[in-house]
């Protein structure tokens, strides 16, 4: 004998009532079922919804209505596959539900209240009607089908909404009334029977606990839970989009991981056929094949430490704490007497060792009973001040691993914390069972969601996530777009999903919280029109759950730097080659490192300095490990390397001006560059890196263009004008050649000043061969002296500045791949 039980998502419509009976079909043609049904779809929850608008003396009318067309809808759609089907008891068993339902609206409405034993009748009625329609498409398919009435043979105890089914009496109602051979039976799920014979039912979502207690009773092979998912997963998938499918599981992990949550089972379920070991199948109606996932005495093949991460939502927190509970005998039995008493029962219990508080969350619809109850048994002590008032921590929701494995293993709590730390997850209470099967955290239910993903990430050594939000996507931010594009695969290889989530410019800004396809990025940019806004990106972090967001800022704008702050808060790690915010003021500059560490996030902004060259990372090493500057001087912009470079070889400076721009080596305007600011803000990062606390305007800049030479006007009137400092530049740099130097355009850092000017350097001066649009850096510092740390190479240029974006944006990942 198997005992098969179909969920309400697996009757939700026609096809899948069908999808069901064909499942049933094909097994009784090998053994003997015993079938459990739920109500179809969400009827059960729409038959509370009736009680509700009763209770609130609404006409429920409509919805009785509704209800009953759903009904007949599924019927009718059913008869067109099975036109031979006979609907008569069917439609007779729902005009006998929907008028009695009626009669019960009007009463309830009358007494303004409903009855638990009234209740449980009236939410029951969707399971009654599911096996009517069930036992009419079996016959209709040439399979003969009888009813099992669960009140005649299901006893339990206990409420009529939450009733217990006791087994060894059920079993005896079997053995005393055998179930007809030759037939699949069939059972409504969700009800019993008290000893007055009324029917009561298990809890909500209890259809599951109906199918185990039937499989203990019949002593069945095995219980099988046909629901719309391939089984039990490590997550549940809805949160999780890479939750893994579990091939086994013990007893005690179902348990656990049912109890914290996960809804594919309900928790009643596994104590029954636990106890006569009758193995447990989770399988899919929508995909029969599928192997599922087996419930049984051991834990299985998977080899897993941790088998699964849960949450319960909606509840709340209490608090008892005060001087007078230290040492007090038989305070945490008054506590939780007084909530067993009110009918309260409690999730998870903690107590501080002083003794001096006991914490334990409840369903947050208990609040309000859970804070009279308490206040009243402790009226006293409240009043004499040995407790505290009763404090109750809204909003939570309980983060559970669940495993065998971790009772042996070490180090899983510490990566549990450290994920939730890493989305920045405040831990309200923690509590580990004592079968070490099991670790608990009550967080903030707002923030459950990332918590989860983040956890499944760092302990199933799962997909990484990065989502990009671009904003600027001319030069280097068009370039990285290009360049994810190009490495998505290779690195989704190496369990790195980088997305690009959303693609902003001065225009409008593309969004997509699953990722944007990459094709034709740049045609669709064109018509895009949305606004940017750290608004809309928040919602979209919100919305999708994204647990490493990253804003990169390719533009030079201050206003997006003046936001970085906000993104850090707003839980973005932002990635920039922009240098508007590091030479913003110092208040700022410190602003946004607070920030940053306070939410724990990642500013990174080594393309500010010397393009794609390792320059900001490896001066923060030096510095982490105790070094000091001493001096500094380079060549930090790369069209000044190039414009220079090309004075030496005898070109005009409006010639060199004129081939670096054609040659992308300039700003668009070529006078951010000439102006020398560019490499004053170069110079500046440094400094402050190196820890000076300097501004802007403390950097003396002499710019790369004759004094009082006239800047202004277009770019096009600007590039006209520059053939008149040419003979400026001609003298000076003929009169460095007869001394054997040449012109370079530098940064200094010396004695504590920063300086950016025209220098005349010799052959002995290692910026003497630096040019063609090459960086150069020299640091002077307690360790390297005389002979400086020297960096080199490529300062400018699309490709190496977005590949050094790319590379920051990789290390916001950090410790997770190890780096
Ligand atoms: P049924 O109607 O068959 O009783 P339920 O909705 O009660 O179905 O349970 C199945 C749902 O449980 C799945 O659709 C899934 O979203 C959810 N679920 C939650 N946690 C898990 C998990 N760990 N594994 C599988 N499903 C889960
Ligand atoms: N129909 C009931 C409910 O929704 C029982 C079940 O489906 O398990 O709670
Ligand atoms: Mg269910």
């Amino acid at each position: 004998m198997r005992v098969l039980k179909f969920g309400g998502s697996s009757l939700a419509d026609a096809d899948r009532f069908l999808r069901a009976a064909n499942i049933i079909a094909n097994n009784a043609d090998q053994e003997e079922l015993a079938v459990v049904l739920s109500a179809p779809g969400k009827t059960t929850n729409k038959l509370v919804a009736i009680i509700e608008a009763a209770l609130n003396k609404q006409d429920a009318e409509l919805q009785i209505k509704e209800l009953r067309n759903s009904f007949t809808g599924l019927s009718n759609e059913i008869k067109k596959e099975l036109p031979n089907i006979q609907l008569a008891e069917f439609e007779a068993q729902v005009k006998e539900s929907l008028d009695n339902l009626v009669e019960f609206v009007q009463g309830i409405k009358l007494l303004g209240m409903c009855p638990n034993n009234v209740n449980a009748r009236i939410i029951s009625k969707g399971e009654k009607v599911s096996i009517r329609l069930m036992k009419a498409v079996l016959e209709a398919k040439g399979q003969a089908a009888g009813l099992i009435d669960p009140v005649q043979y299901l006893y339990a105890k206990g409420d009529y909404l939450e009733a217990m089914v006791d087994v060894d009496v059920s079993t005896q109602n079997f053995v005393q009334s055998p179930l007809p051979k030759g037939q699949v039976h069939l059972m409504p799920g969700f009800t019993a029977g008290n000893e007055k014979g009324e029917l009561v039912t298990l809890g909500r979502n209890g259809s599951d606990y109906s199918a185990a207690v039937l499989a203990a009773c019949l002593r069945a092979d095995c219980c099988e839970i046909w629901t719309d998912v391939d089984g039990v997963y490590n997550c549940d998938p809805r949160l999780v989009e890479d939750a893994r499918l579990l091939k086994s599981l013990s007893y005690q992990e179902a348990m656990e991981l049912s109890y914290f949550g996960a809804s594919v089972l309900h928790p009643k379920t596994i104590a029954p056929i636990a106890q006569f070991h009758i193995p447990c199948l989770i399988k899919n109606s929508f995909n029969p094949q599928g192997a599922g996932t087996l419930i049984g005495l051991d834990t299985g093949e998977d080899n897993l430490d941790i088998k699964g991460i849960t949450t319960l939502n909606e509840l709340t927190m209490v608090n008892v704490s005060g001087p007078g509970m230290k040492g007090m005998v038989g305070m945490a039995s008054r506590v939780f007497g007084a909530m067993s008493s009110a009918g309260i029962s409690i999730v998870l219990i903690t107590q501080s060792s002083s003794e001096y508080s006991i914490s334990f969350c409840i369903e947050a619809a208990n609040r309000q009973r859970a804070k009279s109850v308490l206040e009243e048994a402790f009226e006293l002590e409240l009043k004499d001040s040995l407790l505290e008032p009763v404090e109750f921590i809204d909003d939570v929701a309980i983060l559970t691993l669940v495993g065998d494995g971790m009772r042996t293993s070490r180090g899983v709590a510490s990566k549990f914390f450290t994920s939730l730390t890493q989305v920045n997850v405040n831990i309200t209470a923690i509590a580990q069972g004592s079968s070490e099967r099991a670790i608990s955290a009550v967080i903030p239910e707002d923030k459950i969601s990332k918590a989860i993903k983040a956890c499944h990430e760092n302990l199933f050594n799962s997909k990484h996530f990065l989502d990009l939000f671009v904003v600027g996507v001319g030069g280097v931010g068009g370039e990285l777009v290009d360049q994810v594009a190009r490495q998505q695969q290779k690195l989704a290889k190496k369990g790195i999903v980088i997305r690009v989530c959303a693609l902003a410019n001065s225009q409008g800004m593309l969004l997509d919280g699953e990722g944007l396809n990459l094709e034709h990025w740049r045609d669709r940019m064109n018509n895009a029109s949305e606004k940017f806004s750290l608004a809309s990106l928040s919602a979209m972090v919100q919305r999708n759950h994204i647990i490493n967001p990253v804003l990169v800022d390719c533009t030079s704008s201050e206003n997006v730097a003046g936001q970085y702050a906000d993104f850090l808060q707003a839980g973005f790690h932002v990635v920039t080659p922009n240098k508007k915010a590091n030479t913003a003021s110092m208040a700022y500059y410190h602003q946004l490192r607070q920030v940053a560490r306070s939410s724990r996030r990642k500013l990174m902004y080594e393309t500010t300095v010397g393009a794609g060259l390792p320059v900001i990372e490896n001066l923060q090493n030096l510095i982490n490990a105790g070094d000091e500057l001493v001096k500094f001087n380079g060549i930090l912009s790369g069209s000044l390397s190039f414009i220079f470079g090309k004075l030496d070889e005898g070109m005009t400076l409006s010639e060199a001006t004129k081939v670096a721009m054609e040659n992308g080596f300039t700003e668009p305007d070529p006078r951010d560059d000439l102006s020398g600011m560019d490499v004053a803000r170069k110079l500046l990062i440094l400094a402050r890196e190196t820890g000076m606390a300097i501004e802007l305007e403390d950097v003396v800049v002499d710019q790369a263009l004759p004094p009082g030479f006239d800047d202004s006007g277009s770019i096009e009137e600007f590039v006209e004008r520059l053939p008149q400092a040419d003979a400026y530049f001609s003298e000076m740099s003929q009169k460095a050649a007869e001394e054997g130097k040449v012109l370079r355009y530098v940064g200094e850092i010396v004695d504590g000043k920063c300086r950016v000017t025209i220098a005349a350097v010799n052959e002995d001066d290692p910026l003497f061969k630096v040019k063609d649009g090459e960086n150069a850096l020299a640091f002077y510092s307690r360790y390297y002296q005389p002979i400086p740390l020297v960096m080199r190479g490529y300062g400018a240029g699309t490709e190496v500045t977005a590949a050094g974006v790319f590379s920051d944006v990789m290390r916001t990942l950090g410790w997770k791949l190890g780096i």
